[in-house]
C-alpha cells in the first residue's frame, strides 16, 4: 500500500511537472482579458484623436505602448523616421527577443497608426487596429512567460504609417539588414470582430502561396492548440500571392519574398474606416482564440514548441 502510494504521488508530481514544463501552457497563463480590453478601450478612446501617423496623439499612443513594453520587461526602441509625402516624423516600435540564433528572425507586428479626425469626427480604429496591436502585445508577453528561449530571434513591431500606404513597415524593411534571415513575418490587422458571432467566430488566415507549408502549419495545429472544438476559430484560407502586394504591412514582407502569415477579417464590417469603429463592438472571445493560436504557429517556427 505504501508503495502504490509513493508510485501515486511520484506520477501526480511527474505529470504536474511535466504540464508546468509545457512552453505553450505557461505561456497561455500570460493572457490576461482585462489587460487586453484596457489596451483597445485606452487607445481607441477619444483621447487618442484616431492616432493619425505622426500626428501629437500618435506620439502620445506610442508613449502609451512603450511603457506598456517596458512593464513587460522588454526595452522599446524607436524607428524614427522623416516621410516627406506627409511632411510629418513617423515612428515604428519594436522590441527583440533574442533567441539562441541572433541570426535569424520571427516577426511579429501590427500597425498602430489610424485615420485621426475628418470633418471633426473621431476615427476610433478599435478593430482597425487597436486589436492587432493587443494581440502582438499580448503575445510578447506570453513569450516572457513561455519559460523557454526560442531558437530564433523575436522582433516585436508595432508599425506607424500603414494607413498611408505602409510607410513604417516599408521603411523598417528596407533598412533590415538581411531580409532573407526572416523565417516568418506574422501580420495582425482587424483581428477583434465577429461577424457570425462569438459561438466559432471566424477569421481569415492568408499566406504567401511560394511557401504552402504555411498553410499546413495552421490546419495542422489548430486542434493541437484549441482542442476544445467548443472553444476554436472558423478559419477562411486565402491564399496570397507572394509578390508585394496586398492590403496591409504583410506587403513590405512580402516584396522580399519572405514567409507571411496575415489574419484579417473574412468580410469587412460595416463599420471598417467609419467612427463607428470602437471597442464596444470587439469579440474578445475572438481575439482571445487568436492570440492563443497565433502564439502557438509562431512557438512552432521560433522553436519554442518542438
Ligand atoms: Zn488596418
Amino acid at each position: 500500500m505504501k508503495i502504490f502510494k509513493k508510485i501515486l504521488l511520484f506520477s501526480i508530481v511527474l505529470y504536474s511537472g511535466t504540464v508546468s514544463a509545457n512552453p505553450y501552457i505557461k505561456a497561455t497563463k500570460a493572457i490576461n482579458l482585462a489587460d487586453i480590453k484596457k489596451i483597445i478601450i485606452d487607445l481607441s478612446a477619444d483621447k487618442y484623436q484616431g492616432r493619425l501617423a505622426g500626428s501629437e496623439s500618435s506620439k502620445k499612443a506610442a508613449q502609451y505602448l512603450d511603457s506598456l513594453l517596458i512593464q513587460s520587461g522588454y526595452a522599446p526602441v524607436r524607428d524614427n523616421f522623416f516621410c516627406p509625402e506627409l511632411g510629418r516624423n513617423l515612428s515604428n516600435i519594436t522590441v527583440q527577443l533574442k533567441g539562441k540564433d541572433t541570426n535569424s528572425f520571427v516577426v511579429i507586428g501590427a500597425h498602430y497608426d489610424g485615420l485621426g479626425v475628418k470633418k471633426g469626427e473621431i476615427y476610433h480604429g478599435a478593430d482597425d487596429n487597436m486589436s492587432g496591436v493587443a494581440a502582438v502585445m499580448t503575445i510578447a508577453k506570453m513569450y516572457k512567460r513561455c519559460g523557454k528561449k526560442p531558437e530564433k530571434t523575436i522582433i516585436f513591431a508595432f508599425w506607424d504609417g500603414e494607413e498611408e500606404d505602409f510607410l513604417g513597415s516599408i521603411h523598417y524593411m528596407s533598412n533590415f539588414y538581411k531580409p532573407e534571415r526572416v523565417a516568418l513575418y506574422m501580420n495582425f490587422d482587424m483581428v477583434g470582430r465577429a461577424n457570425n458571432g462569438d459561438i466559432f467566430p471566424e477569421v481569415s488566415y492568408a499566406w504567401n502561396n511560394n511557401f504552402p507549408y504555411l498553410k499546413t502549419l495552421c490546419s495542422e495545429s489548430l486542434n493541437k492548440a484549441l482542442p476544445d472544438k467548443n472553444r476554436s476559430l472558423d478559419i477562411t484560407y486565402e491564399m496570397r500571392w507572394g509578390d508585394g502586394k496586398g492590403g496591409s504591412d504583410y506587403v513590405a514582407f512580402s516584396k522580399y519574398n519572405i514567409p507571411y502569415i496575415a489574419w484579417m477579417e473574412v468580410e469587412m464590417h460595416p463599420d471598417y474606416h467609419k467612427p463607428t469603429d470602437t471597442s464596444d463592438k470587439i469579440s474578445w472571445v475572438k481575439l482571445e482564440r487568436v492570440i492563443n493560436f497565433s502564439f502557438y504557429i509562431t512557438a512552432l517556427m521560433s522553436g519554442i514548441i518542438i
